[in-house]
């Protein structure tokens, strides 16, 4: 029988050709998903009763002969009629239908699923399929060279199932290399559900029949079976991946084991990981792992693999998951991911929203359960405490979950109970419990309570000790996020305020109302200022002077804490905030006008000592902040060494 194909394109072929220019290659996954499916539907006949014979080996062979490619399953088969139906009426009508609607969204189908059979004219100029059905009926053969008419004809083939033959065309031979074809069953089948079989693969084992003699060791000889290769079949995939299992049937090694599996070039094991498992309102399985996230962020690295039932699709998600879980590793596999859609279209499907909101929930109460998993006795290690398996893990995924709280409402609610603060000695403390241990002394007189932080506990070390002196605990934010996120937290837990600690001068950090008695009066005050202000650089530097202990330092060098806040911000997030990225670095000179070395500084009469004393305190104030560099620094010193002659 001829007939043509029911298009109304002369001829449709080159025009699929083109279609997905860079994506030739999932011809491949598409056409074994059919054989997988026709095999999977024969095993369901089977399991019903409705098919009786024997199902015999059902492994799906891809098989490169020459110029073709071959793929065979020995699953239902078609009959004549099936031929008609699905290849010759709906497939070929459907190419048109689907070239209209997707004409402009090419860029954007997502793995471009859903073309089907007919994505073999991406590659080959002719196309055969060689099937018999597993019904009484004749082996029906099938041929199109690319032009819309095609020939179909009683076959020779014996068994049941498919053939599908690519003569492979002559700008596609990269699809005729095995090494090619490997690579595309490794990214595409490798985790399909029935076995797929490419060529064969040899080991090296013992010789049941060959021996060689080898020294026993005392004197004599022995017989020890030969190495010989065993070439075997090559199965490219594993039928039976881990997110398919039950979870209660995993051990944490299994799933390591998986995750090797699936990023065989990452050495390093995952934290945990969350098991997905849900029937309805949507199907969706899956494994997420927590990778280690230090200081770095690379969200191109082992990405999150999407799935649908097996079959891989893409592994850019986004629009699946939320933008910070994207941080995670692992699959997700959904039959109710539209996937044949753009990528806009998508973010707006219900269902996917659904898909995100409950991989979000799963997050977090798996954050939470780990925060209440209490370990059997307390842990330290590198100077840090841990009583809790969020505590133990938290260094390593705080970026991650501040990341979430900033960019996820519902996330951020359910975090501001687990999420953990540490503090300088190493301990770790839910946000509830920190403020419950640090209200007392460190609340101010308008009633804020005042979080003190240190970004680098060596380079701030004199402000983390003397807070530390007053009876203030100092907590540890070195997060690339920090400033953000401290402005987060300012938000959402009333009557709170962070301030680094080097912010201010260790009184004027948590204003009480117990101010120290002034020792000098106003017009010594007025005095004073000129003296010190005539001596540094006022662009950089407002001197102020402050009633503070007098075996307090004389003078102290502190930065604004919004200023401060306002320029990392615009560093880490580009835009917007540009203005305060370009405002030069100003510091506030803080002079303790209780010391008595600020008396001296009053009373000399000499102009030269008095400036030279003026410069010797400002130097130390610098540096002990670590801001005394160069130049000033080699004065500094031949200064110091003259004072001391
Ligand atoms: P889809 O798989 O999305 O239905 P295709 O164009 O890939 O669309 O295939 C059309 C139909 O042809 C299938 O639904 C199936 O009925 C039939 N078919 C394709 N390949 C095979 C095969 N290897 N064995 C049996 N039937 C097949």
């Amino acid at each position: 029988m001829q007939g043509n194909l029911n298009v109304q394109t002369e001829n449709i072929f080159p025009v699929i050709k083109k279609f997905l220019y860079s994506d030739h290659e999932i011809f491949l996954r598409e056409l074994i998903s059919n054989a997988i499916d026709a095999t999977q539907k024969l095993k369901a006949l089977s399991s019903r009763g409705e098919f009786q014979g024997e199902l015999g080996d059902l492994t799906v062979e891809v098989k490169i002969d020459k110029k073709k490619l071959i793929i065979s399953d020995h699953g239902i088969g078609m009959t004549q009629e099936e031929i008609d139906k699905y290849i010759n009426q709906i497939a070929f009508s459907g190419a048109n239908d689907f070239l209209d609607k997707y004409k402009d969204v090419q860029e954007n189908l997502i793995g471009h699923f859903g073309l089907g059979f007919y994505s073999a004219f991406m590659v080959a100029d002719k196309v055969e399929i060689d099937t018999k059905s597993y019904k009484d009926a004749p082996a029906m053969h099938w041929s199109c060279d690319g032009s819309p008419e095609f020939e179909m004809k009683e076959g020779k083939r014996k068994e049941r199932g498919t053939d599908i033959i690519l003569h492979i065309a002559d700008d596609c031979k990269e699809f005729l290399e095995e090494h090619r074809i490997l690579e595309l069953l490794k990214k595409y089948c490798r985790f399909m559900p029935v076995a797929i079989r490419f060529g064969e693969e040899s080991t090296w084992v013992d010789s049941e029949t060959e021996f060689t003699e080898v020294d026993d060791g005392n004197g004599g000889k022995k017989k020890q079976p030969k190495r010989v290769e065993k070439k075997q079949p090559r199965i490219i995939n594993d039928t039976d991946p881990a997110w398919r299992k039950k979870p209660a049937d995993l051990t944490d090694e299994d799933y390591k084991k998986f995750y090797h599996e699936l990023y065989p070039m990452n050495f390093e094991d995952p934290l945990f990981q969350i098991h997905l498992n849900v029937d309805y309102p949507f199907n969706l399985t899956g494994i997420l792992y927590f990778p280690k996230v230090r200081k770095t962020i690379d969200p191109n690295r082992n990405k999150i693999q999407l799935y649908c039932n097996q079959v891989f699709v893409t592994d850019s998600v986004e629009g699946v998951v939320p933008e910070y879980l994207m941080l995670l590793h692992g699959v997700l596999d959904s039959p109710d991911i539209p996937l044949n859609v753009s990528r806009s279209y998508l973010q707006s499907d219900s269902n996917v929203k659904k898909i995100a909101q409950h991989i979000s929930k799963k997050v977090a109460d798996k954050l939470e359960e780990m925060s209440k998993a209490e370990l059997e006795e307390k842990k330290e290690e590198n100077g840090s405490t841990f009583k809790t398996l969020l505590e133990e893990k938290w260094d390593d995924i705080k970026i991650f979950v501040e990341y979430g709280m900033l960019t996820e409402e519902k996330f951020c609610e359910r975090a501001m109970k687990f999420a953990l603060l540490k503090n300088t000695e190493g301990q770790y403390f839910k946000l509830d419990e920190y403020r419950d241990k640090i209200k007392a002394l460190q609340t101010d007189k308008d009633k804020n309570v005042i979080y003190l932080y240190a970004t680098d506990p060596e380079e701030q070390h004199a402000y983390i000790a003397k807070a530390k002196e007053k009876g203030y605990d100092v907590l540890l934010m070195d997060s690339v996020l920090n400033s953000h996120y401290i402005n987060l937290l300012e938000q959402k837990i009333e009557k709170t305020r962070f301030v680094r600690v080097d912010g201010d001068t260790v009184e004027k950090l948590i204003a009480h109302d117990d101010n120290i008695p002034e020792k000098l009066t106003q017009e010594e005050k007025d005095k004073l200022k000129p003296i010190i202000e005539n001596e540094v650089d006022k662009q950089k530097f407002t001197v102020m002077l402050e009633s503070m202990e007098s075996d307090d330092q004389p003078m102290v060098i502190t930065q604004n804490e919004f200023m401060r806040r306002y320029k990392e911000m615009s560093q880490t997030s580009g835009g917007g905030m540009g203005f305060y990225g370009e405002m030069p670095d100003s510091y506030n000179l803080v002079v303790n006008i209780n010391h008595p070395l600020i008396a001296q500084v009053l009373n000399e009469a000499d102009a030269d000592k008095q400036k030279q004393l003026v410069h010797q305190l400002t130097d130390l104030a610098l540096l002990s902040n670590g801001l005394l560099k160069g130049e000033a620094l080699t004065q500094f010193i031949k200064r110091s060494v003259d004072i001391i002659k």
